[in-house]
């Protein structure tokens, strides 16, 4: 095999405020990567890239390295979509020493839906085929699930020159999880929700409801980490991380510990996990909540912290409210970030 040989591309961002939007992207790094940052000048290392960013008047000169072209490409997009992000609806622009290709984003896999079957009433698993599983073998787990009109030929996502992502209108976009991979057969599958909704249209749920053997489909990844390398793992959070907790579970080496608060609709919606270390599981049944029982899950999470130790790694996810509000805990409790990881995985509709 050929060593990968280690790559570097440059580029330019014009904010409208550089020290702001500095101070974002370390603010939002900090939880994937090692940063350093100081008079203008940050360092954000992670096992897969260096970036190098030096604030240069209204300017952010950028300089990312990884190993290989694939790695670079990769975390390109990954970054450009972050900048994007921070920038809001402010004015911003990105340019980059070597202008992406038009081509298909890094990362992007065609695939085919070869199982569709309930783990419970309202858990959905669709298996995928995909040509080539190798990607999906190490432990990142998150994907974009990409679903084109059914009956039309599927229009994919091409890279710009910025090297973000365009999206084609009619592409319905998600994200799940790996929650297991089949290598030998080539197949991985996704535990989607079903989470209806008098009124409100849930795209993502419905094509796991109506997906067909056959029916043409691409994901994006993985990204987006996993099992945390850690010795003692706190787990929380609602059905949308349930697959998260239960592939890093089973993914969890011997001797690891592991406790995990996980809030359902009912018993119905309780899984066993697999794995060489056994779980501790507090199952939280919203259908058992008092009317006005808006933060069981929040409230429980919190009590329970008091007894977690500062070297245990924390993971919760869930509903973008409920997020912030643990966020603003541990960060009362001034942990250290890089023991916990705090995302939103859906957003309540106000
Ligand atoms: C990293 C990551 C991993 C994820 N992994 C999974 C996974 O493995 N399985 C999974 O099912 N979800 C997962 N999610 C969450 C999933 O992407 C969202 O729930 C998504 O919004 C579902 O799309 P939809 O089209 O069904 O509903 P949307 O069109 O996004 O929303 C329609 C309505 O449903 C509500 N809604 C959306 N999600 C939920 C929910 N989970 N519970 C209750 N109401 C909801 C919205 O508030 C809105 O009112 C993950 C998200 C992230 C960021």
């Amino acid at each position: 095999m050929t060593a990968l040989q280690p790559t570097k591309l440059s580029g330019i961002a014009r904010p409208a405020d550089v020290g702001a939007m500095l101070a974002e992207i370390c603010e939002h790094f900090v939880e994937h990567s090692d940063v350093v940052h100081a008079d203008g000048v940050a360092t954000l290392k992670s096992q897969d890239w260096t970036i190098h960013i030096v604030t240069a008047e209204d300017v952010l000169q950028i300089e990312i390295s990884t190993l290989g072209e694939e790695a670079l490409a990769v975390t390109r997009t990954m970054f450009a979509e972050h900048l994007f992000y921070f920038a809001g609806d402010e004015p911003f622009s990105l340019e980059w020493s070597k202008p992406a290709a038009k081509v298909k984003p890094p990362g992007f896999h065609e695939a085919t839906v070869v199982g569709v079957k309930d783990v419970t009433p309202r858990m959905r698993r669709v298996t995928l085929s995909v040509a080539d599983v190798s990607p999906f073998l190490d432990r990142n787990m998150h994907v974009r699930l990409l679903v084109p009109p059914k009956g039309q030929t599927p229009v994919w996502p091409h890279l710009q020159e910025n090297g973000r992502i365009g999206w084609p209108d009619e592409l319905l976009v998600r994200i799940y999880t790996i929650r297991c991979v089949d290598a030998e057969a080539r197949q991985i599958s996704l535990d989607i929700l079903q989470h209806p909704a008098e009124g409100v249209a849930t795209p993502g749920a419905d094509f796991a409801r109506v997906a067909e053997i056959g029916q043409q489909v691409a994901i994006m990844g993985p990204g987006g980490g996993g099992l945390p390398d850690a010795q003692d793992i706190f787990f929380a959070g609602d059905e949308s991380a349930l697959p998260a907790i239960a592939r890093m579970v089973e993914d969890a080496p011997s001797g690891v510990t592991m406790r995990a608060i996980i809030e359902v609709e009912d018993a119905g919606e309780e899984q066993p996990f697999g794995g060489l270390s056994p779980v501790h599981v507090e199952w939280l049944h919203r259908s058992s909540y008092s009317v006005g029982d808006a933060h069981v899950l929040v409230d429980r999470v919190k009590t329970a912290l008091k007894d977690v130790e500062d070297e245990t790694f924390v993971w919760f996810a869930g509903e973008k409210a409920d997020v912030r509000t643990i966020k603003r805990h541990l960060a009362e409790k001034a942990r250290d970030r890089r023991r916990q990881y705090v995302a939103w995985y859906w957003e309540k509709e106000s």
